[in-house]
């Protein structure tokens, strides 16, 4: 049996007939760029996360770097945030010209650890960066506390916990602003490249907007150095349909996680921890194991997709080498990256193939020694 780590043809397929229409209304219209489709897909991106504004932009990352930007923030100052994600969340401070200061993770939840952020604060710091990973919300509360200490910006990093809750309050909606990505791979994904930046503050939104254009207002006259990071009506068009069923998809999402749990957890695989007081949207559904590269091999013969979300930390990438980290600093983040494998988690799976999954999985642990280690059996919570 075959079973992708994703299969976007599988989703297409149930809402192919909408998709085309809403595609065919905007080619009709020839509005394309703005319009009402995509001030729709705002208004509805912004409901769900329980915000008052949104503001579509070009991706995920273009997203991060025009909050930045918007905010303020560039040569000089320091921006906090966790090694353990993808590279667009430091790429986007390095590129205003500020620079990334990386704390480590809590090995329970792979977010980064709340504890360890009032010590690395300085009089450059401008902002905290949390990256609410694989799906579930960091721990907010103190984040918050810390950052209204200081008096400090939160930038969400939300791109792959759409929706995703955190003591009932949804990703996006508790820092100064939130960052989407509708990247094909992420829970709402577009048919390319597409992002949205949520907040609260309205004219913090509409200077987001200016950026958004070039800084332009009106037309021609620049307050502000922005770029074109805008989100093409076509994309709005296919989110718009996909929008309505979001909730459906990460139900189908926890329900594949659930089977997992229930299968892997018995048999000493280390399955992802859930905070009480969160909801994950299940973006990924990551386990830890010792022999990984055995481990995904045997799965690939098996017909079974993996990937490894992310095998080498932000600190000790060649690019940041300047910073000054080395192997060591990190430590928490640094095994993460040498464990996690990610299994396929997407909603279209049958129950056939999640059996699949689980028993070649648990087939290939018992004939290694892939179980996992026991001491890092009781870390975090
Ligand atoms: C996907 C992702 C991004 C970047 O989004 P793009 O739309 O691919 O530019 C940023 N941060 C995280 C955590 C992501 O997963």
């Amino acid at each position: 049996m075959e079973v992708p780590l994703l299969d976007l043809k599988a989703q297409y397929a149930t809402i192919k007939n909408d998709v085309v229409k809403s595609v065919t209304d905007v080619l009709d219209s020839q509005i394309c760029i703005g319009g009402p489709k995509l001030a729709e897909l705002e208004r509805g991106v912004a409901a769900l996360s329980g915000c008052g504004y949104g503001v579509g932009v070009s991706s995920g990352t273009d997203a991060l770097l025009c909050c930045l930007m918007a905010l303020g923030i560039g040569a000089g100052d320091e921006v906090i945030t966790t090694p353990f994600t993808f590279f667009a969340t430091a790429g986007s401070i390095a590129r205003t010209g500020a620079t990334p200061v990386f704390v480590d993770i809590d090995p329970a939840t792979y977010n980064i650890d709340p504890n360890q952020i009032e010590s690395r604060i300085t009089s450059r710091t401008k902002a905290i960066l949390p990256v609410h990973l694989y799906g579930q919300m960091c721990d907010m509360d103190p984040i918050m506390e810390i950052a209204a200490r200081h008096g400090i910006f939160v930038i969400e990093d939300a791109a792959q916990s759409i929706s995703a809750t955190y003591k009932g309050r949804s990703a996006g909606s508790i820092g100064t602003v939130g960052c989407f990505s509708f990247f094909p791979s992420k829970n709402l994904g577009a048919a390319g490249d597409g992002g949205m930046i949520v907040t609260n503050d309205q004219a913090l939104a509409e200077k987001i907007s200016l950026f958004r254009n070039h800084g332009a207002k009106p037309k021609y006259y620049h307050k502000f150095v922005g770029g074109n990071f805008r989100l093409d009506p076509l994309q709005a068009a296919i989110l718009l349909v996909k929008l309505p069923n979001l909730d459906a998809w990460s139900a189908a999402r926890r329900r594949n996680a659930a089977y997992y749990n229930g299968r892997l957890k018995e048999a000493g695989i280390e399955t992802p921890f859930v905070a009480p007081e969160c909801v994950s949207v299940c973006n990924q559904y990551v386990v830890r194991v010792d022999n990984r590269e055995e481990l995904r091999a045997k799965l690939k013969v098996a017909g079974i997709g993996t990937e490894v979300y992310y095998p080498v930390p932000l600190h000790l990438q060649a690019c940041f080498a300047s910073l000054g980290y080395s192997r060591g600093d990190l430590p928490h983040a640094e095994k993460a990256a040498d464990e996690v494998l990610a299994l396929p988690v997407y909603p279209e799976l049958t129950p056939a193939m999640l059996a699949y999954v689980a028993d070649t999985l648990l087939a290939s642990v018992e004939a290694g020694s892939g179980k996992h280690s026991a001491d890092l059996a009781g870390i975090g919570r």
